[in-house]
Order: structure tokens, then sequence, then C-alpha cells
């Protein structure tokens, strides 16, 4: 395993990005569509005919002078999301041109891997730095069953991925009792033998609250108990695999590194997020768990400058809640598809 994948946080810079419970937040997660070639259980409810219009999507020149003036902000790192972000025909395209931005440090991709097969190499010489693939079972009657999706692709999109050189690829399995947790060590085999870090995911009641049921709902907890059946899990409190939350241990025998994200049991979640998002229809959501939104999409179509957006973005800070509200009173008015994860 190479050392130069973890390393000690430096201390953040004082910046303009700060909300109003003193958290650095310099990271735009950018969803570029609320369209999938895939039907996750947890994403997106049987049926589901609640697409944005194309005409409200942002088009390129908008999700990027949106990054632009996030950038002068403060904003330094950046992810596009979807849906499906791979769908979009221009992602080289707008990759390309974000990582032209002075100020944009870092470009990552949260994908369903389909696509990674054709897209990894051009994305890595536009400028992706890291990609997260959702992977939530190796047995392809129970990945199709989770996301009506096909295996292979995927598979072969994660071995473009590595062959292409991408800084870091993670791996993001959303734990579902009942469903995956008989997939959890065969996941942590393949990204072992892969030297890829693999993330557990705790469901969050983003588009329906259906989707998490006493029944189905796994704490990492319990994620932690089942991996403990075959291997140690050694805490590794200093590894940082990117910008996000998640908790990492090794595993002692089979060497896999494995993050835990308990956005509903873990009471500390939110106090260090340093994120945002923006939605495909430009709205900038300041919590995935809570339902204040600002509509950018106006300003970026009838001002002329960049004050009244960088003004929104700002006030979004502002507004940034300190917790989502998973946990109380929040009803989901919004599929995850159409926010990016
Ligand atoms: S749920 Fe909201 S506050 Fe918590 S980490 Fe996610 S975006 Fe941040």
């Amino acid at each position: 395993m190479s050392e130069k994948a973890c390393h000690l946080i430096s201390p953040p810079p004082a910046s303009a990005t700060q909300d109003t419970f003193g958290r650095v937040v310099d990271y735009l997660r950018v969803s570029i569509t609320d369209r999938c070639n895939e039907r996750c259980l947890y994403c997106m409810p049987e049926g589901y005919k609640g697409w944005e219009r194309k005409p409200d999507h942002l088009t390129a020149e908008e999700i990027v002078r949106v990054v632009r003036v996030a950038a002068g902000m403060g904003f330094r790192k950046f992810r596009l999301t979807g849906g499906e972000p791979l769908v979009r025909a221009d992602v080289p395209e707008i990759v390309r041109t974000m990582a032209a931005i002075p100020g944009v440090e870092h470009i990552g991709i949260s994908t369903n891997g389909s696509k990674l097969g054709v897209l990894a190499q051009p994305l890595r010489d536009a400028g992706v730095g890291t990609v997260n693939v959702s992977l939530d079972a190796l047995d392809p009657a129970v990945y199709r069953r989770i996301t009506g999706g096909d295996l292979n692709a995927v598979l072969a999109g994660i071995r473009a991925a590595v062959a292409a050189g991408f800084e870091r690829v993670k791996l993001n399995c959303v734990l579902m009792r009942g469903v995956n947790e008989h997939e959890l060590w065969p996941l942590v085999l393949f990204a072992a033998e892969h030297g890829l870090p693999l993330r557990l995911i705790e469901l969050m009641p983003v588009t329906t609250t259906d989707v998490l049921t006493e029944k189905n709902f796994m704490p990492v907890s319990e994620a932690m108990e089942l991996l403990r059946l075959k291997d140690e899990l050694i805490p590794q409190p200093d590894w940082r695999l990117g910008f996000g939350p998640a908790k990492y241990y090794q595993l002692k025998h089979t060497g896999a590194r494995v993050g835990f994200i308990g956005a509903m049991t873990n009471l500390h979640f939110c106090e260090t997020c340093n994120k945002m998002r923006l939605t495909a229809d430009g709205k900038v959501r300041p919590c995935l768990g809570d339902h204040g939104e600002i509509d950018l999409r106006e300003a970026l179509r009838h001002a002329s400058d960049d004050v009244a957006v960088r003004e929104l973005l700002a006030s979004a800070l502002q507004r940034k809640p300190l917790e989502h509200q998973f946990r109380g009173s929040y009803q989901p008015c919004r599929p995850m598809t159409a926010i990016g994860g």
C-alpha cells in the first residue's frame, strides 16, 4: 500500500468561506444532471417521473460561472455529481474549463462507474483528480436488484479508472440490512486486492422516508461487528483519504482500508462539515439534510455581472444549518438524484 495515500491534515486557512458556526466551507458538490442510467433503491423511487426539464438544467457555461465565483470566494474543492454525471456528454469540457480557473485546487467526480470504461482517461486528462464509484454489491444479481444496472460495466469502469492513474479511486457502498450485508466481506477483499479505499455508508432518508426502515437500516457499528468476525479493525484517526467525514480503519490481515460514514448514528457527523451543494437546476443547498435552498439560476440568466451570484452564495453560507434534520422532522421534497449525493 502506498504511503502517499495517508497524510496529516494541515491547519485550515482563515477564509471568507466560514459559516456562522466557524466551519470552513470550501467544498462545493456540483450536480450537473438529475438524469441517471441506473435506478438505485435508495435514490430513485419506483417509477420516478419528476425529472427537471432540460432547459432548467444549468448550462456548461453557467456551471463554470458558479465555480469561478465560488473559487473567487475561497472554495477550493469541487466534486461533480448527478444523478449520474457521466450521462452528460459535455463533462470532459466542463472539467477542462473548471481546471483552468484560479483557486480550483481539486476536482472530483462521484459516479456509478458504468461509463468510466470509456471516459476514465479523457476525464483524467481533462483534470479530474479523484473518482468515487458506487459499488453496493459484487454479486451480479444483488447488484442488479439494488441498482437495476450491469455490474460488469462498473467493474470494467473501476479497472479503467485505476489504469488512468487518478490521484485516488474510492468505492462507496450504501449499507442495507437484508439486501447487501453478505456483500460486505467480498467488497472488502475486492478493495484490498485493488488497493482501493472502501467506504460503508449509512442509509439516509434523502429521497423518501420509506427507503429507511427499522428492518433495512444498518448502523455502521453493525457493519464493523460483521467485519470484526473476519479481521481486526485498526483505527486510523489521522487518515484523510479525501475531504469527507469518513472514519477510517485498516484491516490487519487483508490490509484493506475501510471508511465508515455514519450520518444517522454519529451525533457529531456534521460538526466538521465543509460543503454546500449546487443542484442541476441551479439551487445552492447549504445542507443535504435540510430544505434550505437559494436559487442562483435567475441571477445567472438575468444578471450581467457576478455580484448577485456571489451575494446569493454568501447568503447560503450564512444560512447553513448546524446539522441535518434526518433524525428529526426531515420530509423529503427532492429525490437524491435531484440534489446530488
Ligand atoms: S448533513 Fe448537512 S451539515 Fe451534515 S455533513 Fe451533510 S451537508 Fe453537512
